[in-house]
């Protein structure tokens, strides 16, 4: 075992090789306040890269209601059992990682779910925490509640998928972290199905080979963000570039959302894979589950998020999501524009804050017609 830095513990932690950063890495930000669960992501993903044989079950994007939902089912319960005691100093992470409470001769603490485990990816959808007896209604904050959260592999920093593998088949990119599996060397033992804590790796019985999310790398070479983030219709998603937090740029939409202001989390930091999928917690959701499952600044998260109105930059940045098809490397708000840009600094996308409001009367004497859907 080596020991690397895991900034997301504020410590330094044993994982199976030595720290090695890519060049950049892959990273995206969801914002679960967003999400209405039309599947749309899920799909995209599924008509793309898992229609075959053998890839029925595969979900390499899901969509799950929290706090009941999970796919396969209870992933996150039976680790958060499995590990115990999970305790925060502040930022810092006092307890164990998945790789540090391995049991002997293994090099991750991990579980293999059951074929039943993959047989109903909707359990738990839409069901919310508490019953909504006979005259309740909603109110702010909700009575009862729940979330959507989406969720794709975190392309993680320390792959325990990686970190599991006898035969070494898996491996980080090193010019953009997106972790892959190389399928002339996989024979199929599945440790990394048992090893990644977010069960993103699947097995195909039909190849005999495991299978994963790719980040769409295709399109990321071409500077285009995935599928599940093109299409997805609540806007909630945006891929980009994040660096460590002492090299972290203000004009760098990742850096800005996850080290500036901290509005992103990663979800179950505790695991230490430092895993590169950030969200921005549900504002309505009680803290003691964000924190749960995104570390202890979600509360502070949840403060920066509702006073977005009052900070122009970060409003500005919110309201890029979902407006480009590119990965934005910098962004930059003038007045009520926000602007997209490459690498090269090649404006991608100009977009105003505020839409115009027209307000039409009903009566319109010019053409001689009322509006009847006017208030
Ligand atoms: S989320 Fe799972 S599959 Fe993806 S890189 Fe991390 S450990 Fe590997
Ligand atoms: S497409 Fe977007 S809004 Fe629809 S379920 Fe997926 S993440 Fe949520």
């Amino acid at each position: 075992m080596a020991r690397v830095y895991n900034w997301q513990l504020g410590r330094e932690m044993s994982y199976w090789y030595p720290e090695a950063r890519p060049k950049r890495q892959f990273a995206a930000v969801f914002d679960t306040n967003k999400c209405i669960a039309c599947q749309t992501c899920t799909l995209a993903c599924k008509t793309t890269w898992t229609s075959g044989k053998g890839q029925e079950y595969m979900l390499w994007n899901n969509v799950e209601t929290k706090p009941y939902g999970s796919y396969p089912l209870a992933y996150d319960l039976k680790l958060l059992d499995m590990l115990n005691g999970q305790a925060w100093d502040g930022s810092k992470y006092e307890g164990q990682t998945i790789f540090e409470s391995a049991p002997a001769g293994e090099r991750v603490l991990g579980w293999r779910p059951e074929q039943q485990d993959y047989a109903y990816p909707n359990v738990g959808e839409d069901d919310c925490a508490g019953q909504v007896d006979d005259g309740k209604f909603l109110s702010l904050p909700h009575m009862n509640w729940f979330f959507y959260l989406a969720r794709i592999c975190n392309h993680c920093t320390y792959p325990a998928c990686l970190a599991s593998c006898p035969r070494g088949s898996i491996y980080k990119r090193p010019e953009d972290g997106i972790v892959l599996v190389d399928q002339s060397r996989c024979r199929g033992y599945q440790e990394c199905v048992k090893g990644c804590p977010y069960k993103k790796v699947f097995f195909n019985p039909m190849t005999g080979t495991s299978e994963k999310c790719i980040a769409c790398f295709p399109k990321i070479e071409q500077g285009i963000q995935p599928q599940c983030f093109v299409n997805c219709i609540g806007k909630i998603r945006l891929a980009g570039w994040i660096s460590k937090p002492d090299e972290a740029r203000a004009d760098n939409p990742m850096d800005y959302l996850v080290h500036i202001k901290k509005v992103a989390l990663p979800l179950f930091p505790q695991f230490g894979l430092e895993p590169n999928v950030y969200y921005i917690p549900p504002i309505h959701a009680p803290n003691s589950f964000n924190e749960q499952l995104f570390g202890p600044g979600a509360a502070e998260a949840v403060k920066t998020y509702r006073n977005a109105m009052n900070d122009r930059d970060l409003a500005g940045l919110l309201c890029m999501f979902g407006s480009t098809e590119m990965v934005v490397s910098r962004f930059r708000r003038q007045g009520d524009i926000v602007t997209a840009s490459d690498d090269k600094g090649g404006e991608q996308v100009r977009i105003p804050m505020y839409e115009p409001v027209h307000i039409r009367p009903a009566m319109d004497t010019k053409n001689q017609l009322v509006r009847i859907n006017c208030p």
